[in-house]
């Protein structure tokens, strides 16, 4: 009876450890690789609206953030 208290134990220690070491990579990540965490805000040049980098769309070195008003149409 005591041998199976022990493994539940056991399993259950395993388990807090495995639940500590994701959490500390996850708060100490890596430094290696170059993916950004922060979102890079732009402003589209039309309509002035703030949209983030990865989906704006960028011309000429400016952003939009719809392909109607990257053509300049306003309405
Ligand atoms: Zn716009």
């Amino acid at each position: 009876m005591g041998l199976i208290r022990f493994i539940i134990i056991a399993l259950i220690i395993y388990l807090l450890i495995l639940i500590f070491k994701r959490w500390a990579a996850n708060k100490n990540p890596p430094s290696s690789g170059s993916q950004e965490n922060s979102t890079v805000m732009v402003q589209c040049k039309t309509c002035k609206l703030h949209v983030p980098e990865t989906e704006a769309l960028k011309k000429n070195d400016e952003y939009y953030c719809s392909q109607e008003h990257l053509e300049g149409k306003q309405d």
